[in-house]
């Protein structure tokens, strides 16, 4: 019966850690049996391979993935919201911009309804859009005035109404 040397106990430690039958460990070591390999794993308590593949892993440094700090994804979420939202290009392309007060008169929030939509009070001035597209303002209107109060002012100034279909006719070559 050959001797058992740290270096072999340290080779069937290994093997046996490595998922090797007994027969196997027997025969690489050489000059025993597969009964002297179970018997000495016994004596070493190995037989628990999960323990010892444990054992082997633990000494093994890990290498730790960096994760990302969740911080930085909160800054780039900021950011975005942060960032001002580019102006529209249908509203760039609209109608001419207004003033937002008219005399004393506030600039309406357009309700923005199609032609089909307006009723008979509703305000007819073209917010957006063309053609069946377009939307309207649709707040109710100033009285002899097919439109309310703020853009029954806009629509007598500036210019005339000949100047200003003219200017939105350019706009809508451009
Ligand atoms: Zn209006």
């Amino acid at each position: 019966m050959p001797e058992w040397t740290e270096e072999r106990i340290d080779s069937l430690r290994f093997m046996w850690s490595e998922g090797l039958s007994a027969s196997e460990i027997a025969t690489r070591l050489g000059g025993l049996t597969r009964n002297a390999v179970i018997g000495k794993v016994h004596r070493l308590k190995l037989h628990n391979r999960v323990c010892v593949a444990k054992e082997i892993q633990a000494k093994t440094p890990q290498v730790k993935v960096a994760k990302v700090p969740k911080v930085t994804k909160a800054v780039s979420v900021a950011k975005v919201v942060v960032r001002p939202a580019p102006r529209a290009a249908s509203t760039a392309a609209s109608r001419p911009d207004l003033p937002d007060m008219m005399g004393s008169v506030l600039k309406p929030v357009p309700l923005l309804k199609t032609l089909v939509d307006l009723t008979k009070g509703d305000c007819r001035w073209p917010v957006e859009g063309e053609r069946a597209e377009t939307r309207f303002c649709c707040h109710a209107v100033s009285q002899g005035s097919p439109y309310c109060e703020y853009h029954r002012l806009a629509s007598k100034g500036p210019g005339t109404k000949s100047e200003r279909v003219a200017a939105r006719e350019l706009r809508r070559a451009a």
